[in-house]
């Protein structure tokens, strides 16, 4: 049974995660959807929240188990059994970043490998932060989030 950890801010989920995770399930028997506290990044969401939102997001995928952590991402890992850390890239700004914290991973745990996945085209340009400004400023972001997630948003102004 091969378990892949698929840690993230998720502030909120996106259609670009939930890509990247389906992608994920036809690699892995399981995906550990892993929601950070990330205190640093002041997110608009508190914990919970976000954990709520991917886990209505996912109700009905029974390879997929979800949980929040704020402790290191190698000793989650350890705990789960995970032998994988599922991460997405977007374009060349994302690679930066995700190759420190791959090779900070590695340098923690020599076994646990970080294996990355596009997600489609048209997600490319999605992110957390723009659904955040977009939806706060009244624009329509329907589109690139899961149903599950509109409940959670500003209410879009109308035209
Ligand atoms: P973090 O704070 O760990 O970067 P995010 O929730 O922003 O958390 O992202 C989690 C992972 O999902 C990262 O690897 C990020 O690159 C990836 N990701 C986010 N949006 C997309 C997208 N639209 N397409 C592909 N990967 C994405």
């Amino acid at each position: 049974m091969k378990t892949a950890i698929y840690p993230g801010t998720f502030d909120p989920i996106t259609l670009g995660h939930v890509d990247v995770v389906q992608r994920g399930l036809k690699l892995f028997d399981k995906i550990i959807i892993a929601v950070a506290d990330s205190p640093k990044k002041s997110p608009m969401f508190d914990v919970q929240t976000r954990l709520d939102m991917v886990n209505a997001t996912f109700a009905h995928e029974s390879r997929i188990q979800t949980l929040s952590f704020d402790g290191l991402l190698v000793d989650l890992a350890q705990t789960h059994q995970a032998t994988a850390i599922l991460r997405g890239l977007r374009a060349a700004s994302d690679f930066e970043y995700e190759f420190q914290l791959a090779a900070m991973n590695r340098k923690l745990d020599a076994e646990l490998e970080s294996v990355f996945v596009m997600a489609r085209e048209e997600y490319t340009f999605v992110s957390s932060s723009f659904i955040r400004e977009i939806s706060s400023m009244g624009g329509d972001v329907n589109a690139l989030i899961p149903d599950a997630v509109r409940a959670y948003l500003p209410k879009e102004k109308k035209a």
